[in-house]
């Protein structure tokens, strides 16, 4: 295990993956999964030839944003349930952090691209707590806030992008993907991303029982 460490090369010999390089260390291994998002995944591929047609396929996947508005209210406001989703608005869904000890917190979620992602956080906050008001008239005014823009979210699920989503196994022996961008018939999802997982742990049993 090495946490919080990036792999900056995948170490590739005679079509056959041999390991990773971190910074300052290089890891053996003859197998494995490249659990990045798809524009790491394309980074790292992009030096190898045999890797060079799938990373050109995942240059042509986009990405979204995702924008999440932190209002934080006096420890008393509460959501009746954890989350509620809200239609014609900017604000998309709305989570309640008092779940997670943290009272009076509502995480915002807007999904997407938009103008949004050019106004300033006074403007976006102020649109955010008056559609917040609007459904709940008796919440108080918030006390803080906080903003974070993700501006590579997600890849963009948009029409015949399957057509770009590469399957677990690469043309490198032993080196296989995994990710939600992979090609596992859903959007941009967590079950995408943990049934691409499976997929690929399968594969590498199968591959290393074919070759005991
Ligand atoms: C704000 C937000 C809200 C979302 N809400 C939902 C939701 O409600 N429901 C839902 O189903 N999905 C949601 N998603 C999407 C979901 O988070 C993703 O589909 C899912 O996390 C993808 O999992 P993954 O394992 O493919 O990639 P990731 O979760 O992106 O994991 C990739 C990992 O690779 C690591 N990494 C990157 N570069 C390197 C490197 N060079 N070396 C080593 N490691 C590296 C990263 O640190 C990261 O830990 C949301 C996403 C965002 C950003």
């Amino acid at each position: 295990m090495r946490l919080g460490q990036r792999v900056i090369r995948l170490l590739i010999q005679s079509e056959q993956i041999a390991g990773v390089e971190l910074r300052g260390e290089l890891l053996p291994a003859e197998q494995i999964i490249l659990a990045t998002p798809h524009t790491i995944s394309r980074r790292l591929m992009k030096p190898h030839a045999p890797l060079r047609d799938t990373a050109r396929e995942l240059e042509q996947i986009g990405d979204r944003p995702i924008c999440t508005v932190y209002l934080q209210y006096p420890t008393s406001t509460r959501l009746h349930c954890p989350v509620v989703g809200s239609l014609g608005t900017l604000s998309q869904w709305v989570f309640d952090r008092g779940l997670y000890g943290q009272r009076g917190l509502m995480a915002v979620v807007i999904s997407g691209a938009g103008e949004h992602m050019q106004w300033n956080n006074e403007q976006l906050c102020e649109r955010v707590r008056q559609e917040l008001a609007a459904h709940f008239p008796h919440w108080p005014k918030p006390e803080t806030h906080h903003i974070i823009r993700e501006k590579r979210a997600t890849f963009a699920s948009i029409v015949n992008v399957n057509r770009h989503r590469p399957a677990a196994r690469t043309a490198i022996n032993g080196l296989w993907l995994a990710g939600d961008y992979t090609d596992v018939g859903l959007p941009a999802t967590l079950e995408g991303a943990v049934r691409s997982g499976i997929e690929s742990a399968q594969q590498v049993i199968r591959a290393r029982r074919h070759s005991a």
